[in-house]
């Protein structure tokens, strides 16, 4: 039975429950009949609301997407102006004036002559989806096509659809599916990547600096530069999945400019549109680009309905403003360092195992069994947010105050104390 509640959230849980399947969730628990899921109604800043009119920190950006908090009038204000415009069109066969901006602008965001072409589709499974087929082609087109197998990192995680699942190291979710895939080697580190025939390797993809989904589990510092000295080594193209670590996360634009490594592919989402509109991208070289030029049927096939929809294109180009405008990550270093000297202290409490941090994305790690209650109970401390397994993620909006991450930090201590 669900508790006392307003008649409209009371009204949505019941619709929710009767006709709703909801991602990576085990829809038994979610549907009992006392699990009072929350509805999420508004959002300002870095702040969310639910139906019944309570106020919670977005501890995780509402999946890692929003960059500049929510409801920001700039970004409202790009997306009603091409509202008044156009909504969608094609892209396929037609341009519009504010993809055109954008991969300019993207492209813009790397040294000359790197990352020259953007290919837009709608979420980070697609963007890495358009690597692996875009990889493949090019090495038939360029006279490898032995070229087949990808290498991947253990516990890596890079979407859902068939070919990013095939890339995913976590065995729980993606096992079964995975004599479905194309052919992936899996490795721990770089010393495992010489267990392959280099020549029969397409590419390596990795989720640089930090993988998300594996509890927030940073990489040696160098690793990454290493790795491309690997691939350039043994001619393999190296896939960068910045799905998360992209648009400021770590410190830096993106976590490849830590390591000055410019990779083949760049795969973006999540806070390409701000965490507003779904739009992605995979950014690749010339020379990648020109091996589908000649005889038309060589060229790329692939696409969806809403690539490069106007909408998102111009929520993309406001949080690009807003990086400036705001000074989003001359303002971050602060932050940061403040949520590095409340991790150490949070480290010391009880039941916390360890704390992991890179840049504004946290991971901690609590005792096992600890990580749902924790989280449950921080709401309760106006903090919302979700574990990995016992890891509980904070990864705030960029443009949350450093009181904001006191308040996180406190609420996890109450919830720790109290469960
Ligand atoms: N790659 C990484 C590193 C991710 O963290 C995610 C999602 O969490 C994805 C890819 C897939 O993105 P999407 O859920 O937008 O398809």
């Amino acid at each position: 039975m669900l508790g006392p509640m307003r008649e409209d959230t009371r009204r949505w849980i019941e619709a929710d429950k009767r006709h709703a399947w909801h991602p990576f969730t085990p829809q038994g628990p979610w549907t009992a009949d006392d699990h009072e899921p929350l509805v999420i109604v508004r959002g300002e800043g870095p702040w969310i609301w639910d139906s019944e009119g309570r106020r919670y920190l977005d501890g995780n950006s509402s999946i890692w997407t929003n960059i500049h908090g929510h409801a920001h009038p700039a970004i409202n204000r790009a997306i009603v102006e091409q509202l008044g415009q156009i909504a969608h069109s094609s892209f396929l066969g037609f341009a519009n004036p504010r993809a055109s901006e954008l991969a300019s602008r993207l492209t813009g965001l790397f040294p000359p002559g790197t990352l020259e072409r953007v290919f837009f589709s709608d979420d980070g499974s697609t963007a890495i989806e358009v690597a692996m087929k875009m990889s493949l082609q090019y090495r038939m087109q360029t006279g490898e096509p032995e070229r087949t197998r990808f290498v991947a990192f253990a516990d890596g995680y890079h979407g859902d659809t068939m070919g990013a699942a095939a890339l995913g190291g976590v065995s729980r979710f993606f096992e079964r599916f995975r004599r479905f895939g194309p052919d992936v080697g899996f490795v721990r580190s770089l010393a495992g990547l010489d267990q392959f025939a280099a020549s029969e390797i397409n590419a390596v993809v990795i989720e640089p600096l930090i993988q998300g989904v594996n509890e927030m589990r940073p990489w040696p510092a160098g690793m990454l530069a290493e790795l491309r000295d690997w691939c350039d080594c043994h001619g393999v193209l190296l896939i960068l999945d910045e799905v998360m670590t992209g648009f400021g996360r770590t410190g830096t634009m993106f976590a490849c400019q830590r390591e000055d490594v410019i990779p083949d592919f760049l795969c973006l989402a999540k806070g390409l549109g701000g965490g507003y509109l779904p739009i992605a991208a995979t950014l690749t070289t010339a020379p990648v680009y020109d091996a589908f030029l000649g005889d038309p049927v060589n060229a790329f096939y692939y696409g969806h309905s809403f690539t490069a929809n106007p909408l998102a294109c111009a929520a993309a180009l406001a949080s690009l403003d807003l990086f400036l405008t705001e000074r989003t990550l001359e303002e971050l270093p602060a932050k940061v360092e403040h949520l590095a000297k409340l991790l150490e202290e949070l480290a010391s409490c009880e039941g916390v195992v360890d704390v992991r941090q890179c840049g504004l994305v946290a991971g901690i790690e609590l005792r096992a069994g600890l990580g749902s209650p924790v989280c449950l109970r921080a709401r309760d401390h106006g903090l919302l947010t979700r574990p990995i397994r016992d890891t509980v993620v904070l990864m705030p909006p960029l443009c949350v105050e450093r009181e904001d991450l006191d308040l996180a930090i406190d609420a996890l201590k109450a919830a720790l104390a109290g469960v």
